[in-house]
């Protein structure tokens, strides 16, 4: 397939703002696709050529994007920056530059999506001494066939902001519009997006709809050593409230740490976070309890790990076990500074059979059956099986005194339901809720912060399109000085965002919504002044959710219903 034909889909796709017409352009696009190119287009649509829960990365920022547009159009760096600094797209730059191209290359070959696919991949493969080098050559060789409109969504691919509005929503509808006929597509498209939670890879999901129908997409399994999305939790108005949903009520705590899915084969065993990502590497030290304390050939188990105080076992904040997710070298250092502890509540996978479909009570003693713990190390969550409230105060006390979050409500006769809040878990916090929203953009601080970035525009997520509207600006509860390990300083701050930036304008910065932060707040106020139409008043950072994507960030009609609710006190 010409890659042409692809751009003239995101031209189409970034005019219209409307879901359905949306979904119309993408389907006929899929509908066209042959078999071979389908996952490669499913996956550019998206702005990506891996599956969201790959490790790889193509790793190009803004800079060294400016280099290439300049070596391969013949436009000097100074003349690409200011026509950045103008736009603030590198996309719309080289389209322009492109068009005038002082370098007359020697041959044109026309570009296919498998080219362009390829070439890309291969950018985040090349390592070592010379990557740069190699990467250059990858973008450069593929850019000087590039008619303007096909450099522009290339650059914007490779930097990845490609600015189409397309979510996974569209992907997911636009499959079942593709490929069945009007009357099954509310049963399809329930299965596309059940075979997505279990594997991920909507351009692998698309293709089985295209060769193997509904049967194909009933017939997705998870995979040991692949993740999947994990069953969530809604939030109970109360404990008292939250007891009385379920017949059959068990309590745990609610751990302050990260969700760790363990995956083991007979020797090799794989971790994953709930987003997915393959944090295997990082944690040594797991990879060993699990092979001294796990009974079992085959398995895909599930619990909270936490990080504690190496002299004295106690908990620590989450942000300490972030440290460790993030940390892609000296991991043995790490194991010693930052020891950790698993405390295992689920099972939904063992010898071949899938658990899904057996009650909470019967996982549970499986996954007893097939643990030796090690206290303190590798455990089972605390768990306490009651419907009396005062008995349940006391357990959720004791959580909170513990340093844990609080607990979860569980109902002991449900099934297991991948990548659902189906109410199965209800959780108990005392903290008002708060919003998990991304960081959009910033401005720089002057005085103490000068060199950093001083405050930051938050965003919340508009389901329909995945594009992110501005609801408030954060400064208060990020450090100038670290005082304490869980601080987060606004130089850690800038550092982490400072890659996503992607434009610059009299000191406001616009940023690719990236990282997540947990943020507290007095209430929700409408305001002109911001895209989403509401503010937050006077927010307070908690902390980096590094668990969470910029696509589980909380979104305008969670702002909305809370606004609601609000009004009604
Ligand atoms: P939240 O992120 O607030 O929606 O809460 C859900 C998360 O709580 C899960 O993804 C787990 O990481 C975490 N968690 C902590 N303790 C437990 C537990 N006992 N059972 C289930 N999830 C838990």
């Amino acid at each position: 397939m010409d890659y042409s034909k692809l751009t003239e889909c995101y031209e189409l796709l970034e005019k219209t703002s409307a879901r359905l017409k949306k979904i119309e352009i993408v389907a006929k696009l899929l509908r066209e696709s042959d078999s071979e190119n389908l996952p490669r287009v499913t996956l550019l649509l998206q702005g990506k050529v891996f599956p969201s829960w790959s490790e790889k990365e193509i790793g190009i920022a803004d800079q060294l994007m400016i280099k290439i547009i300049s070596t391969s159009t013949g436009f000097s760096t100074e003349e690409i920056n200011r026509k950045y600094k103008e736009t603030g797209d590198l996309g719309l730059v080289v389209e322009s530059v492109v068009k005038q191209r002082k370098q007359s290359t020697l041959f044109q070959k026309k570009l296919t999506v498998e080219m362009v696919f390829e070439n890309l991949r291969r950018i985040a493969e090349v390592e070592g001494k010379g990557a740069q080098n190699r990467k250059f050559q990858l973008v450069s060789e593929i850019l000087s066939s590039a008619s303007p409109k096909e450099a522009k969504y290339i650059v914007r691919t490779v930097l990845g902001d490609l600015r189409i509005g397309v979510a996974a929503g569209i992907i997911r509808d636009s499959i079942a519009e593709a490929f069945f006929p009007e009357r099954e597509k509310k049963e399809v498209v329930n299965l596309i997006e059940w075979a997505w939670f279990l594997r991920p890879d909507y351009g692998e999901i698309a293709r089985i709809a295209k060769e193997r129908g509904i049967e194909g997409l009933k017939k997705v399994r998870i995979e040991v050593g692949k993740p999947y999305h994990v069953l969530l939790a809604e939030k109970a108005p109360s404990l008292e409230e939250g007891l009385k949903k379920f017949e059959n009520p068990s309590l745990e705590y609610k751990y302050d740490g990260a969700r760790i899915i363990i995956h083991k084969k007979a020797d090799k065993i794989w971790l994953f976070t709930r987003r997915l990502e393959n944090v295997t590497k990082q944690f040594p030290d797991c990879i060993e309890l699990v092979k001294r304390c796990v009974k079992a050939k085959e398995c895909i188990i599930e619990g909270e790990m936490l990080a504690i105080e190496p002299e004295t076992g106690e908990p620590k904040p989450f942000q300490l076990l972030s440290q460790r997710i993030k940390r892609k070298y000296n991991i043995e250092e790490m194991v010693k500074q930052i020891p950790v502890q698993v405390n295992l509540f689920e099972i939904v996978y063992l010898n071949g059979k899938l658990l899904f479909d057996k009650p909470l009570r019967e996982r549970r003693k499986i996954l007893e059956s097939i643990i030796k713990p090690i206290k303190g190390k590798f455990q089972f969550s605390k768990q306490l099986v009651t419907k009396d409230l005062k008995k349940a105060d006391k357990f959720y006390k004791s959580a909170l005194k513990d340093k844990q979050e609080g607990v979860m409500i569980k109902n002991l006769d449900a099934k297991y339901q991948p990548g659902r809040r189906v109410g199965y878990w209800l959780k108990v916090k005392p903290t008002l809720e708060t919003l998990d929203l991304a960081i959009t953009g910033g401005i720089w601080g002057t005085g103490k912060r000068a060199g950093w970035l001083g405050s930051f525009i938050l965003g919340c997520r508009n389901p329909d399109t995945g594009e992110f509207l501005e609801c408030g600006m954060l400064g208060t509860g990020i450090k100038e000085k670290k005082t304490k390990p869980e601080d987060v300083t606004f130089e850690e701050l800038t550092k982490m965002l400072k890659p996503y930036i992607i434009s610059e304008k009299e000191g406001t910065v616009k940023i690719q919504p990236k990282i997540v932060v947990e943020v507290a707040y007095e209430e929700i106020q409408k305001s002109p002044n911001y895209s989403s139409g509401f503010a937050l008043r006077f927010p307070r950072f908690i902390r980096i959710r590094t668990d969470k994507g910029p696509d589980e960030a909380d979104d305008i009609e969670r702002i909305y219903r809370i606004f609601e609710t609000q009004k009604g006190k």
